[in-house]
């Protein structure tokens, strides 16, 4: 059987995987900035590597997955220049950029939860980690790739490409990019237009600003993934993902900032970018207006939709594409993935009521088994093992008709290659599970909306120690009531 390989966007090459400290691997992926609502193209690429992350497991290795959470220093527009997106919605919409902040990284669970998308072991936020990037700003002055003017700091492109490769993850040749590039526009600080800022400073109306050796200022948006990646998973690492958009120049800066500060050859041994779902040929972005919201899609609640889907549809149907092409979105393919889903639903239920032949089998089940582990060695092919799924349902439905024959020990094998690469590899729930899984929620909140009505009786009553009983149970498992002079309600934490 061959081994797990993986396109490397760095070599530009299929690559056999080799962990760098067997059995375990460090994988990290760049997460979301928490200032709107995720997105279907978000979640693409969260799904993506999620799907990584479930076949690493399957293949035994133990993966620490770190998944940050970007909650300061991504600017509007990507540039050095534009406003916090955090602070402006605060700013906007009057509240702390710590309450922006947790709104949006709830919302963030609660959609990959809907998609079934796992938790990752470490989830770090970058203000959760301001003395190390301030650390190591120290390090890449002290090693001369960067410098200071104003307060702000900024890495030095020119210099840095002079001792080693600027430009190699995403094809681009320094000259190239200088010839590119605008000139400064004589307001810039930057000795060079190609140069970003590690440390900005911030004036006193900046809401989110630390202390620093350079002044009151924030980091710059490309030092938060360096220095988080670095610290959990150590200066040389496995795998580092992220969407295709964040190539060059997130990536490219965080390449470069991680040799500026270790002097280590190659941070990171496996580059995979997952591309981007489009609608009509168009990335699929918050600013192009296409971008529905998981809601809009199970409610079909969207000009672009002609109905609802569930959430196991989406995953299927973004599954049916091999995360390194762009996948266009369309109520047809969406349509096809419900069929096919349903499909393979009904043989894995035919399959658990099949009565065994007593003769000889006419299915290879361990080829069968071969060919699922194939294609997902052969860079997370899902769509070949869709397709291979396909035909363990043939020759079920095959079996259900007297066609084939499928032994007691070939319908136990087949059920355990579709446990293993439908529900733990795909992460595709059935129906019944999810559905489960929903009732047991809306039996808990209705649960709880019961305990906190009962709570309200004893404030009534003055029955202050049973109030307060409730409120410290409800509290140790993660659950705040809120009192206000309408009433109590209570959130999860
Ligand atoms: P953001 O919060 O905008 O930084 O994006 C979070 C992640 O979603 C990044 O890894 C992006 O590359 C990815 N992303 C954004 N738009 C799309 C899209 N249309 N398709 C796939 N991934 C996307
Ligand atoms: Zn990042």
């Amino acid at each position: 059987m061959e081994a797990l390989h993986i396109s490397n966007s760095l070599t530009r090459r299929k690559e056999k995987f080799q962990p760098l400290n067997p059995p375990f691997v460090g994988m990290y992926v760049c997460g979301p900035t928490v200032y709107s609502n995720v997105h279907l193209g978000n979640v693409r690429t969260f799904l993506t590597f999620d799907i990584v992350y479930r076949y690493l497991q399957l293949l035994n290795f133990k993966v620490r997955y770190v998944r940050n959470i970007t909650d300061v220093g991504h600017l509007t527009g990507d540039t050095d220049d534009g406003e916090d997106k955090i602070g402006k919605k605060a700013r906007l919409e009057n509240l702390e950029p710590m309450e922006v902040v947790q709104q949006y990284t709830n919302d963030f669970h609660d959609v990959m939860d809907l998609f079934n998308i796992l938790r990752p072991s470490i989830e770090p936020t970058a203000t959760g980690h301001i003395v190390e990037q301030i650390e190591s700003i120290k390090k890449i002055l002290a090693n001369g790739y960067a410098y200071e003017v104003n307060g702000s700091v900024y890495f030095n492109v020119r210099k840095f490409s002079e001792d080693h490769p600027y430009g190699e993850l995403s094809g681009r040749k320094i000259d190239e990019l200088m010839n590119n590039t605008r000139e400064l526009d004589g307001q810039s600080e930057k000795r060079d237009p190609l140069d970003f800022a590690l440390w900005k400073a911030a004036n006193s109306s900046h809401l989110m600003q630390w202390p620093s050796p350079w002044g009151q200022g924030f980091p710059g948006w490309h030092l938060e993934c360096s220095v988080m990646s670095t610290k959990y998973l150590g200066e040389k690492f496995d795998i580092h993902g992220g969407g295709m958009d964040l190539k060059f120049p997130h990536h490219e800066c965080e390449i470069a900032q991680n040799i500026g500060a270790t002097r280590c050859d190659c941070p990171v041994n496996y580059w995979m970018h997952g591309n981007m779902l489009t609608v009509n040929g168009r990335k699929m972005a918050k600013s192009e207006g296409n971008g529905f919201t998981p809601e809009e899609l199970v409610t079909g609640n969207h000009k672009l939709l002609d109905k609802g889907y569930s959430p196991m549809t989406v995953r299927f149907f973004m599954l049916m594409g091999h995360y390194a092409s762009t996948l266009d979105f369309s109520n047809e393919a969406l349509q096809a993935a419900e069929k096919g889903l349903s499909k393979l639903e009904k043989a894995m239920e035919t399959l658990s009521k099949l009565n065994p032949s007593a003769g000889e089998g006419t299915f290879d089940v361990e080829s069968f088994e071969n060919r699922c582990r194939a294609a997902m060695n052969d860079d997370f092919n899902t769509p070949i093992l869709i397709a291979t799924l396909f035909e363990g349902v043939k020759a079920i439905n095959g079996a259900a008709a007297g066609l084939v024959a499928l032994r007691a020990e070939d319908i136990t094998s087949l059920q355990k290659t579709f446990q293993s690469f439908l529900r733990e590899v795909l992460g595709i729930q059935s129906e019944k599970g999810s559905q489960e899984k929903q009732s047991n929620n809306s039996e808990s909140e209705a649960l709880l909306d019961l305990i906190v009505t009962m709570r309200t009786k004893a404030k009534a009553n003055k029955d202050w120690a049973t109030a307060d009983k409730i409120r410290d149970v409800l509290s140790a498992y993660g659950i705040t009531i809120q009192d206000s002079k309408d009433g109590s309600s209570w959130t999860r934490n």
